[in-house]
């Protein structure tokens, strides 16, 4: 692991057009939607900031984020995935612990999905991505991808959080490896001319502000982030995924992130005028047959109780946002509010409320349980889902 003193990451200098320039996206869990709203502000007023960039670096989720990018993925089609894994996620009560759900094969399967058969070809040489040897704790980084298979098993060994994603890590070329974010979080750090992307309050170059008083400033694996509640928080819901209207908002407030930095380093060229307002007021996220569909069927649920047009997803949470992204939002919050099950009105019934909190941690204990004991069985056996695409070393 290498590490930058306090000098370094305050004398990093204005962006140059003249140097080859790096973006590198600091691993966040479900916050990677922070990087969808600031990814479409750039691609939407400077589009050649993230076209013309040599590599694109990544761990843990930066990673996924930073693969897209290399491979030519939509960003609307990367949004869809975040916000899939996280409505996946949200499915059971104890989220991400529920013995049978498992955060790494849903991100294996959404990149098989998603990622096109010469995928390595695209990422070779442009991609970064940040691991970390399970053996020693050393940073290794990956530019190479000899198959498609290969690439989506790199991603997946920066993505693997112990115990959080499972107890057996995932290996690479016969290798063990864990997340990436604990020995690198900033890959192409080191490049004077490298944007950096975290959605912690800090001293990346996109990143949210704090109006608040800070204490103190800590420096790990490469990622400056600054000790008060709101990044408290903002480490919490990377782990646990908020409600997708969160998601949402996270989104935008990645977009407004990037707009502030895109003026304060003079990016903004006069031909790119803001107009996504305007846009927005013109064209409705959605189509209005699907939303008179919804209030009929709410009004019937409802017993014609008290209704608000849109209330699966404040439109204001995601007002100044490009309309592509708007519509993959709304249409999975949509989704997500119309499937809104008996489930989940009885959990906001107070005292079972407190019951399912009481017994939260007596339930985490007995699912991790329960999934070691699958792991285990799992490893016994000769199937290892993880590693059927293992190829020959090249080392
Ligand atoms: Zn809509």
């Amino acid at each position: 692991m290498r590490g930058y003193s306090e000098d370094y990451f305050s004398s990093r200098r204005m962006f140059n057009w003249g140097d080859e320039w790096h973006m590198s996206f600091a691993g966040c869990g479900f916050r990677s939607i922070y990087y969808v709203g600031a990814l479409s502000c750039i691609l939407e007023r400077v589009p050649r900031l993230v076209c013309g960039a040599s590599t694109f670096g990544g761990a843990s989720s930066g990673c996924l984020v930073a693969a897209a990018l290399a491979v030519g993925i939509p960003i609307e089609k990367l949004c869809f995935m975040i916000l899939i894994t996280a409505k996946e996620a949200r499915k059971h009560i104890l989220g991400v612990f529920h013995p049978r759900f498992s955060l790494l094969r849903v991100v294996q399967r959404s990149l098989l999905d998603m990622l096109p058969e010469d995928a390595h070809l695209r990422a070779t040489g442009r991609l970064c991505v940040s691991l970390t040897q399970l053996s020693n704790g050393r940073n290794v980084l990956v530019s190479e991808f000899a198959s498609r298979d290969e690439l989506v098993q790199v991603l997946t060994c920066s993505c693997f959080f112990p115990i959080y994603c499972g107890f057996i890590p995932p290996s690479y070329r016969g290798v063990l490896y864990m997340d990436g974010a604990l020995s690198n979080n900033m890959p192409l750090f080191e490049h004077r001319n490298t944007i950096t992307l975290a959605p912690f309050s800090g001293e990346s170059d996109i990143c949210p502000t704090e109006g608040t008083f800070n204490f103190f400033e800590a420096h790990y694996s490469n990622v400056s982030i600054q000790v008060n509640t709101g990044n408290v928080h903002r480490v919490c819901t990377s782990f646990l995924p908020p409600r997708l209207e969160k998601l949402a908002e996270i989104c935008h407030n990645g977009y407004m992130d990037a707009l502030r930095f895109l003026k304060k380093q003079d990016l903004l060229g006069a031909e790119c005028s803001p107009c996504s307002l305007v846009l927005s007021d013109k064209f409705p996220c959605c189509e209005p047959a699907k939303m008179e569909d919804w209030k009929k069927t709410k009004m019937l649920l409802n017993n014609g109780g008290k209704r608000k047009e849109h209330q699966w997803l404040d439109q204001r949470l995601m007002e100044n946002l490009p309309m592509g992204i708007r519509k993959v939002l709304c249409e999975v919050c949509r989704e997500s509010y119309n499937a809104g099950s008996w489930w989940s009105s009885l959990t906001n019934i107070l005292p079972v409320k407190m019951q399912t909190l009481l017994l939260l941690p007596f339930n985490i204990s007995l699912h991790l349980f329960k999934r070691l004991g699958r792991e285990r069985q799992t490893l016994r056996g000769h199937s290892r889902p993880l590693q059927t695409h293992t190829k020959t070393c090249r080392q």
